[in-house]
Order: structure tokens, then C-alpha cells, then sequence
């Protein structure tokens, strides 16, 4: 627990929480890693670092709920591609990583999202097999840039069906090179199983802020074994449960033949599902899908921006906020959308759907996004106390310079910080009650060192995946 205490004299707040209002400057104590109070005029505690918030607005840290940090450096490289011509081709920028370069996508993605304003992320990671020696290396990028985070295992023992092309569209020497060369190739279960669990007890809660969840890759990529073993793991350690779900037409056609109903239905039957799990994407969700999660309190992660740059769908936000859903938000990866500003996503949620919903009253709110992206990311991490500028709440919060002109004048902080705000003019952020951005500029890693090394890596890791780029390029013009 970090035991720093900091005071923030004087500060303007965003609170967008419905019947909340905004109470003008105050002052923010934190200590042990909360927010201890909130109030005018705090008593300054005796060795508390002050920082003077006149001319600065407190927001809690934003959460992205669904990105995979080993597609970080692949941002510009895939423009005009569908999901799944993206899905192979970026087998060649991820495959067969050294943990140092595991290390250095995550960290470059930490500096990304740290200096915008995100403070929590959910690490899908990686996309192909891995082992032990892989997952310490994100949770190192993760214990050194100070930021909270859930490495979400992807796991599957199936094949990635929903990306393969129809079979008569593969020839008899594409089909054997495939076999012998498939980067995303599953393994046996009990194997995948194991790795699991040794990094749940490794490194689950490490600094209070790093947590190990099981997070099947897509419920289409797995049996129902690993379905299952997913839900009990999570039980078992108390973590939740991330995967993908229905980002794809396809998906949604392979799991009505695959288990005669729809995906939703099949999870919700079999006993895997609930609370517990947040599920990327849910574009082609059917009605009684979404009655399903929001009886479930299944959490719903959007990424708007990545489903409109491969063109996989449109999430029905609207829809699933109607019914109940709990809902957060997501950049995905880098080759689906090339930044890491969650306020875009935040903008896009917001106004997506006004052009097919004739009636404003239906439309998005400033609020919804706001707390889509706070304290719906938190539900998604399994962490309550998160999102919020509330004593008792997790000390993670940023502060806004607004001296920037988008700032200026200050006529609504929502709006503005949704429509307006894109991450530059974060000044100071602020993990589980710890500096770790002060005046724009990281603390606790080198930036420069961080960018000379990561600025190797690509070009070393498609020499080294020939092979793979064969197949995967070859592969990706079938679709
Ligand atoms: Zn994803």
C-alpha cells in the first residue's frame, strides 16, 4: 500500500453522476491510497505533498476496459482492413516476442494512455500461446509505470474458426502450411489451465493493483471446458472473467450452429457467465441476449472506434443501457484503433447513434459516457471503489489544465471534457495514491529510454516471423 499522503488545494471538480452537481473548488486529501476526504478548506497533514489545483479540474482516472498491449506498436500499419485480414496480418507484428518486447509494447501503451488521462486498463493479452515468463513481463511494464491493470489471459483450445476463410477457398499447399506454421495453433487444456493458475498465484494483487483474471479469447475459439474452467477459476481466486463477444457477424453465425441458440443463451445455460464477466465488443447481440446480461450483470465493454475502422458492427449502446447493462468502454487494439485516447471512444459512444434515433430524449448522455468510462470500466475490473472522487474511494484522478483553450471558457466540464478534452491537458495523474505524471512528464519510467528501445522491435519481429508472413498475408487476401 502506498502510504504518501496529498493534499490538492483548491481544485475544480467533474462530477457527472446523475443528481450530482458540481460543487465549485475544493480540496482533495488522499492517503493510503484513497481519496480520505473532500471538503473546503482541509486541514494539511503534517509531510503531505501539496499540489496547488487553482486553474485545474479533478476527474477520476478513466478506465479502458479492453485493449491488447502486444498490438501497441502495429498503430499505422493497418488501415482498410476487415477483422479478419487485421486478425492475421497482425500475427506477424505479435508472434514469438522476446519479455523485453512484451515489455516494451506495454509500457509505451501505459505512457499513451497515463498521459490522457486513463489511469486503468484491461490487457487482453497476448493472442497466441504464452507462458510464465511472458505474463511477469506486462506485469513488470504494469508494476513500473505505476498504473492499474488486469492482465486478462486470453486463452482457447479451439481453433480461431471465425477468422479462417471457407474451406474451398484454401488451397491443398495453403492448408498444409497452415498446419504446420499456425501462430494461433491451440495447445492442451489442462496446459492452458496451469499457466493460468501459476500466474493467478504469482502475481494476482501485486501492489494492490494488478490483478490475473482468466479471459477466454472469443466463446467461439473455445469449449465449453474452458468456458467453464474460466467461471471456476474466478470463483476459486475471486477475478472476473474478460473475453471477447460477438464483435462479428460470424460469430454470431458460428455460435447459432455451433450450440443451436444463441451465444449468450449457450453461456448463460451452461453456468458460464455473470458478474463476473466483461465482454468486449457485443455488437450483434440479439434482444433476448442483452435481457440475458442485464439479468446477469454481465458487463458490456464497446469499442466503438475499432468496430467502425475494420467495419465489424455497430454496439447497441443505447440498447443495452435501456435494458440495464452495465456498460464501459474500450480503444481496443492498435490495429483496429490506432490511439489510446479513451475520450474518443467517450465522444463516439455519445453521438453514434443520433443520426438512426429521431427522438433526443433517446440519445446518450454526457453522463452515461461519463460513467461508462469510470465507474462501468471499474464494474468490468471487479473493482467498486473505483471511479469515483468520493471518500473511501481508490486515489486514482487526473488533473486538467484548464488554462487549455478547449477549456476556455469553462461553460460545462462534461460536455467539454467529452466533446472537447483529448488528452492534452493532462498535467498531473495520480494512481492508487501515488504521482505518476507531474507537469505531463512520467515519473517513474524514462520515457526516452522506453521509445528508443520499442522503436526496434517491428522491424525485428517480422524478420524473425518469415514464415508466418507468408501464410498470415496469404490467408488475409481471402477475406
Ligand atoms: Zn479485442
Amino acid at each position: 500500500m502506498n502510504t504518501e499522503q496529498i493534499l490538492i488545494r483548491g481544485v475544480e471538480t467533474l462530477i457527472e453522476a446523475p443528481g450530482r452537481v458540481r460543487a465549485g473548488p475544493v480540496d482533495i486529501l488522499l492517503r493510503d491510497g484513497r481519496i480520505a476526504a473532500v471538503g473546503p478548506a482541509l486541514a494539511e497533514p503534517q509531510g503531505a505533498t501539496v499540489i496547488e489545483g487553482r486553474g485545474l479540474l479533478a476527474a477520476p482516472g478513466l478506465v479502458n476496459a479492453h485493449w491488447h498491449s502486444p498490438m501497441q506498436l502495429s498503430h499505422g500499419t493497418s488501415d482498410r482492413l476487415n477483422h479478419q485480414a487485421f486478425m492475421w496480418e497482425n500475427q506477424v507484428d505479435t508472434a514469438n516476442r522476446s519479455a523485453e518486447e512484451i515489455y516494451a509494447s506495454a509500457v509505451i501503451g501505459c505512457l499513451q494512455m497515463l498521459k490522457s488521462g486513463t489511469t486503468a486498463v484491461i490487457d487482453h493479452f497476448p493472442e497466441q500461446g504464452f507462458g510464465p515468463e511472458d505474463v511477469a513481463a506486462v506485469v513488470r511494464a504494469y508494476r513500473d509505470c505505476g498504473m492499474r491493470a488486469v492482465v486478462a489471459l486470453r486463452i482457447f483450445d479451439g481453433e480461431y474458426a471465425d477468422i479462417l476463410p471457407a474451406a474451398d477457398r484454401v488451397t491443398p499447399a495453403l492448408a498444409a502450411a497452415l498446419a504446420a506454421n499456425n501462430p494461433l495453433a491451440p495447445r492442451p487444456l489442462a496446459e492452458t489451465l496451469d499457466i493460468v493458475r501459476g500466474a493467478i498465484e504469482a502475481h494476482d494483487r501485486t501492489e494492490n493493483r494488478i490483478r490475473i483474471f482468466p479471459a477466454p479469447s472469443n466463446p467461439v475459439r473455445c469449449s465449453d471446458a474452458l468456458l467453464l474452467a474460466s467461471q471456476a477459476i474466478a470463483e476459486e481466486y475471486d477475478t472476473g472473467v474478460h473475453c471477447h463477444l460477438l464483435e462479428t457477424r460470424v460469430q454470431a453465425e458460428l455460435a447459432s450452429a455451433r450450440y443451436g441458440r444463441t451465444m449468450v443463451e449457450h453461456l448463460d445455460a451452461i453456468g458460464a457467465f455473470g458478474r463476473r464477466w466483461s465482454n468486449a465488443h457485443c455488437n450483434w447481440l440479439s434482444e433476448a441476449e442483452i435481457a440475458i446480461m442485464a439479468r446477469r450483470g454481465a458487463v458490456a465493454v464497446l469499442n466503438p472506434e475499432s468496430n467502425l475502422k475494420i467495419g465489424s458492427g455497430i454496439p447497441p449502446i443505447p440498447r443495452l443501457l435501456a435494458a440495464g447493462v452495465p456498460c464501459a468502454l474500450g480503444n481496443d487494439g492498435a490495429s483496429t484503433n490506432d490511439n489510446l485516447i479513451l475520450q474518443d471512444a467517450m465522444q463516439l459512444a455519445a453521438i453514434l447513434h443520433r443520426p438512426s434515433e429521431p427522438d433526443r430524449r433517446n440519445w446518450v448522455t454526457v453522463a452515461d459516457v461519463m460513467a461508462m468510462a469510470t465507474t462501468g470500466g471499474a464494474a468490468a475490473m471487479l473493482e467498486p471503489e473505483l471511479g469515483r472522487l468520493e471518500p473511501g474511494c481508490k486515489a486514482d484522478l487526473v488533473l486538467y489544465d484548464l488554462a487549455a483553450p478547449w477549456w476556455v471558457p469553462l461553460n460545462d466540464p462534461g460536455q467539454q471534457f467529452v466533446f472537447g478534452e483529448r488528452g492534452g491537458s493532462v498535467r498531473t495523474v495520480i494512481v492508487d495514491g501515488r504521482l505518476v505524471v507531474r507537469d505531463g512528464r512520467a515519473l517513474l519510467v524514462d520515457e526516452e529510454a522506453c521509445s528508443r528501445a520499442a522503436r526496434h522491435i517491428l522491424p525485428a519481429v517480422r524478420a524473425r516471423n518469415g514464415r508466418i508472413a507468408q501464410i498470415a498475408f496469404e490467408v488475409a487476401a481471402l477475406q
